[in-house]
């Protein structure tokens, strides 16, 4: 069976969503979690309360698909929480699907969950040998069993016992009878943002998701915060000790969405930033800029407007295609990739042709990409990369090949564009992408450095290499 979809990628992790105080909760995450989607679509959950008990609905696949007219009726309540799953740690199936709800003796809670615990699979092994019971093999489920087993009996109190436990990355969402809670890690290695909405209070991955729902941003969550949302209002908390913060700067380079505010800056400015120190240094002889869409868009406008070079759509991409289960025909060339981009021959004939994009992880879809270009008349193929090399694998909640699998780990810039067959290969440098992020802010840049701001145990490594899907 050939996958071939986007597993060429980073993909996207997961995404969080809250609402509390609004007569149409469960609506308003079901939106929310439309306008999450890209960080998601195996599995999808809202879970809300009616005020004495938590009501749940989950399933496989996109939210509008899962979610129908009666599945929402039922999610009574003002207050709820919704998350949208790709499996970076467990394997997708509805078990795994989130929110996960439990009875403890701390009353009944669901929780969702953006990130990866490093120290899991060494916590799950300590609560099961003490007759912990999992359900599902995800990551989330040792946090629960944590604040199940916490000897605090207050709720706020027993999520941060926990929390002081497990290491890793994470931007929690809880919900409980009568509050929300949303917790980002000290690092803040993923996003959380805090709206609001007339009277109510929203928490959600991506701002993206607020202005669907017509709610401001108030702010971000900050590192190492925790919020509690309930019928005092908003409290605010820095339970851990102050660390100096990591915040995915791949978040900017290609997995939000590049309508939202994140980490105090704009995603599509940021995008841009990078295109425009990309082509300052990586300067091109070319006719035409062409990105490799969506994600290159951006960045191939900030190249145009450094390089004066004219912009063109020589590239057209469906976005109508899921997974393709097929296996294609030998005769049929690039098959995979052609699925979802078409060459404009009219727009590449003849020309130099500058492509943009935001990484090479394995090297096998930029190949064919530059093949389908040629193969569309163009005269020279530039690949241009605005970000530096991926040289390591993501431990914080993003989904990535293994180490040997990521053509930069083991091959020189001028290796892979041999592999690639490009006629130049450029990447932007690490001190441009962060002139480009600018001033202010702290990063985590491990898959380009190798420098993990968070410590990986040996047994978060061999997850890595045994827990993925086939690829
Ligand atoms: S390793 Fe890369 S993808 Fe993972 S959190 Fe750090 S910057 Fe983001």
């Amino acid at each position: 069976m050939g996958q071939l979809h986007d597993d060429d990628r980073f993909h996207d992790e997961c995404g969080v969503f809250g609402v509390y105080g609004h007569a149409e909760a469960a609506n308003l995450t079901y939106l929310g979690l439309h306008a999450l989607q890209h960080r998601g679509q195996e599995s999808a959950g809202i879970v809300s309360s009616s005020g004495e008990r938590l009501l749940e609905e989950k399933g496989m696949g996109q939210v509008g698909r899962i979610f129908k007219r009666r599945q929402l009726l039922r999610l009574k309540g003002s207050l709820a929480i919704g998350h949208v799953r790709y499996s970076t740690a467990g394997k997708s199936n509805l078990i795994n699907a989130q929110p996960f709800r439990i009875d403890s003796c701390k009353g009944e809670i669901a929780i969702a969950h953006n990130g990866n615990l490093v120290n899991a699979v060494q916590l799950r092994r300590e609560l099961e040998a003490s007759g912990s019971i999992f359900r599902s093999s995800s990551d989330t489920e040792v946090i629960l069993h944590l604040i199940a087993k916490a000897p605090q009996k207050d709720l706020e109190a027993a999520i941060v016992h926990a929390l002081k436990q497990v290491q890793g990355a994470y931007s929690l969402v809880f919900i409980a009878r009568d509050r929300i809670i949303g917790v980002r890690d000290p690092r803040g290695f993923r996003p959380l943002a805090l709206g609001r909405l007339g009277d109510s209070h929203i928490l959600t991955s991506e701002s993206c998701a607020l202005d669907l729902i017509d709610a401001t941003l108030l702010r971000e969550v900050e590192p190492g915060e925790m919020v509690v949302i309930g019928s005092s209002g908003l409290r605010s908390y820095h339970p851990f000790p102050k660390v100096q913060p990591a915040q995915c700067i791949f978040e900017y380079v290609y997995f939000a969405r590049p309508d939202s505010q994140m980490f105090g800056r704009g995603v599509h400015e940021v995008r841009k930033r990078l295109g425009r120190e990309l082509a300052r240094e990586q300067p091109v002889d070319a006719d035409v800029v062409v990105p490799i869409p969506d994600s290159g868009v951006y960045h191939a406008l900030g190249f145009c407007e450094v390089s004066g070079l004219p912009f063109e759509f020589g590239l057209v991409r469906t976005h109508y295609i899921g997974r393709t289960f097929i296996e294609p025909q030998q005769s049929i060339r690039h098959f995979g990739v052609k699925l979802k981009l078409n060459p404009v021959r009219s727009l590449l004939s003849g020309k130099r042709v500058a492509l943009i994009d935001d990484s090479i992880v394995r090297g096998t879809t930029s190949r064919k990409i530059v093949a389908m270009v040629r193969a569309a008349g163009a005269r020279e193929v530039h690949m241009r990369i605005s970000c530096p090399p991926t040289v390591g694998p993501c431990h914080y909640g993003v989904d990535t090949p293994r180490r040997s699998e990521l053509i930069a780990s083991s091959h020189s810039v001028d290796e892979i564009r041999r592999f690639i067959e490009a006629d130049s290969l450029g990447y932007l440098s690490l001190e441009g992408m962060y002139r480009a992020v600018g001033e202010g802010g702290s990063f985590c840049a491990a898959c380009y450095t190798n420098d993990y701001p968070v410590a990986v145990p040996e047994e978060e490594h061999a997850r890595i290499a045994t827990d993925r899907r086939p690829r």
